[in-house]
């Protein structure tokens, strides 16, 4: 009878433990379900529930779901003048707010303003960085925030190339050699950016699906637009780069505005690869 009831206990043990297992399958399934769902939480959630850590007379600070140092108001008033300094803009405070809101996330993928590629339709000075692009900026060797707020300056765009390049050109100026958006460095040999990706430099075509797809093309269309924009900036100025921006049809104006075709240009820049 003994040994029954031993072998009853280790039964009963036994099934203890896969009670305790699946509640623990379960507890851990909606652990995992929340990570996910928090770490895609979209811009409206961000907004409405994060917590204002810092205000200045051009900032305003959040946290949502990571802490931030206030002291990070101070590195953003610092990034806004050297963006003013760099691009001889001010930032169109008539339709993006008074103040540039900063929301540093650990729910988010990619850092970017507000509804990211889709902003000129709704813009709003609305800036969000994730965790590690925040740390980044902190110690100096990721100007993601910078692009960022680029960005806003530059809001009204046509080509995105343009756009994102721009946003890299300024960042980098302020901060070389740093790290910003998916790339470290001189990430690509100028022989080995993909002809599918100089097709849409200084071009209006639309965003390829492969942009946020393939990291690899994603790479190598933000890098290629970077060194685009810094020859066309370099090659006159920043004012005549942004006649070019500002422009609904940059493909014919380049030649007005530079005396060289698109093809002309993307071939100075990275001629290696022809
Ligand atoms: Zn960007």
């Amino acid at each position: 009878m003994k040994k029954i009831d031993e072998h009853g206990s280790v039964d009963k043990m036994r099934r203890c433990l896969n009670i305790l297992i699946i509640v623990l399958t379960v507890v851990a399934g909606t652990v995992s379900t929340q990570a996910a769902v928090s770490g895609s939480a979209s811009d409206e959630q961000i907004v409405s529930n994060a917590e204002l850590v810092a205000s200045g007379t051009l900032f305003e600070i959040y946290q949502h779901g990571t802490r931030v140092d206030p002291a990070f108001l101070k590195i953003m008033e610092r990034a806004y003048e050297q963006v003013q300094k760099v691009t001889g803009l001010t930032l169109d405070t008539a339709t993006l707010g008074p103040k540039v809101h900063v929301y540093v996330s650990n729910a988010l993928g990619v850092s970017h303003v507000w509804k990211g590629y889709q902003h000129p339709r709704d813009p709003k000075g609305f800036i969000f960085l994730n965790s590690r692009v925040y740390r980044g900026a902190l110690s100096g060797n990721n100007a993601t925030y910078i692009h960022e707020l680029t960005h806003l300056f530059t809001w009204k765009y046509r080509s995105h190339t343009l756009r994102e390049g721009i946003a890299d050109y300024v960042a980098l100026t302020i901060l070389p050699g740093a790290a910003v958006g998916p790339n470290e460095g001189e990430a690509w040999s100028l022989s080995r950016i993909p002809s599918e990706v100089l097709e849409c430099l200084g071009t209006v075509k639309p965003i390829p699906v492969w942009v946020t797809t393939d990291p690899l093309r994603r790479s190598a269309y933000y890098f290629a637009s970077y060194r685009f924009a810094k020859y066309l900036v370099e090659r006159e100025n920043f004012a005549t780069f942004m006649k070019l921006y500002a422009s609904d049809d940059p493909e014919s104006d380049i030649k007005t505005l530079y005396g060289i075709s698109r093809e002309e240009a993307v071939k100075a820049v990275f001629a290696p690869r022809f």
